[in-house]
C-alpha cells in the first residue's frame, strides 16, 4: 500500500490553472506509488467560502478526470467542528491554549516582530488569563526549539515555530478554525501520510509538524513542494499571464486535454513532469 496524499482546495475562489498544475503532481505521485487521493474541501473559513465555488471546483476537477479515492467530510460539517473542539480540548487540558482578543492591528502595532514576510505573534496575551468562555479565540503556544524535516524535492528543513509565527492562532475572533488548525487534525485522522503542495506553503510546515506532535501523531507526513507557477520576473503568477479560471476555459469551448496539457507546460518546470 503506497502513501495517502490529498488534493485540498479552498473554495474562496474558482479553480485555477495553478491549481491543475498541483493536482496533477498528487495524481502522478500516487499513481507512481500506489498510492490514493483524498478530496477534500477546506472550507474552514466560513467568511470567505461560498457554496458556488465548491460546486464549480467540483465540476471542474470532473471535466479535467481528475477523480479522487475517496472524498474527506467538509471542514464546515457539524462532524468536524465537534473533533476541532475536542482536539482543541486536548491542548487545553495540557494546559497549552489561551484565549486572545488581539486585533490585526494591536499585533501589527507590535513592529520589531517580524520574522521575514511573517508578523510573529509577541504573545500580548499569554500571561492574561483572558476568561475562555466570552473570548473565542484561541491560541496554543509554540514553545521554542526547532521542527526539522527531509523535503522530497528540497531536501533538509529546519524551521522555528517559535521565532516565525509565535503562539499558534487555532481559532479566530469569528469562531474559523484557522487553516493550520484544521489541516493538521484532518491530515492526522484521514491517516494523510505525503503532502504534496506548493512551495509558498513550506513555511507552515514547520509548526504543522509542532501541532500534529502535540495532538499526539507519532510519525508525522512527509512533504513534498513543488514550485510554484510563476510569471517570467518571479512574481506570483496572474491571470493575464495564463492564470485563468478552468470554468472560463471550458465555457470558451476549450477541450479538458488541452488545458491540461497547459497545466503540464506551465508545470514543466516545476520538478515533476
Ligand atoms: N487549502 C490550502 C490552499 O488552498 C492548501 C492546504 C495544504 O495543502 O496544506 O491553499
Amino acid at each position: 500500500m503506497g502513501p495517502v496524499t490529498r488534493f485540498a482546495p479552498a473554495p474562496t475562489g474558482w479553480l485555477h490553472l495553478g491549481h491543475v498544475v498541483n493536482a496533477l503532481h498528487i495524481w502522478s505521485v500516487a499513481r507512481e506509488r500506489d498510492g490514493r487521493v483524498i478530496l477534500r474541501i477546506e472550507d474552514h473559513d466560513r467568511t470567505r467560502c461560498r457554496e458556488e465555488y465548491v460546486d464549480g471546483i467540483l465540476e471542474d476537477l470532473d471535466w479535467l478526470g481528475f477523480v479522487p479515492d475517496s472524498v474527506a467530510p467538509r471542514q464546515s460539517s457539524a462532524e468536524r467542528t465537534a473533533r476541532y473542539e475536542s482536539a482543541l480540548a486536548r491542548l487545553q487540558n495540557e494546559g497549552l491554549v489561551y484565549a486572545c482578543d488581539c486585533s490585526r492591528r494591536d499585533i501589527a502595532m507590535d513592529v520589531p516582530d517580524r520574522f521575514g514576510e511573517e508578523t510573529r505573534y509577541p504573545g500580548r496575551c499569554r500571561p492574561r488569563s483572558l476568561a475562555l468562555d466570552s473570548t473565542p479565540a484561541r491560541r496554543v503556544q509554540m514553545d521554542t526549539g526547532a521542527e526539522s524535516f527531509v523535503d522530497e524535492r528540497l531536501g533538509e528543513q529546519q524551521q522555528s515555530p517559535a521565532e516565525q509565527c509565535g503562539d499558534l492562532l487555532v481559532r479566530d475572533r469569528a469562531r474559523n478554525w484557522t487553516y493550520q488548525f484544521a489541516v493538521v487534525v484532518d491530515d492526522l485522522d484521514q491517516g494523510v501520510d505525503l503532502v504534496i503542495r506548493g512551495e509558498d506553503l513550506l513555511s507552515s510546515t514547520g509548526r504543522q509538524i509542532r501541532l500534529a506532535k502535540l495532538l499526539g501523531r507519532a510519525a508525522p507526513p512527509r512533504f513534498h513542494h513543488h514550485a510554484l507557477i510563476r510569471n517570467p520576473d518571479g512574481s506570483k503568477l496572474s491571470k493575464s499571464a495564463g492564470d485563468t479560471a478552468i470554468r472560463e476555459l471550458r465555457g470558451a469551448g476549450e477541450p479538458a486535454e488541452n488545458v491540461l496539457s497547459r497545466a503540464r507546460l506551465l508545470g514543466r518546470d516545476v520538478s515533476r513532469f
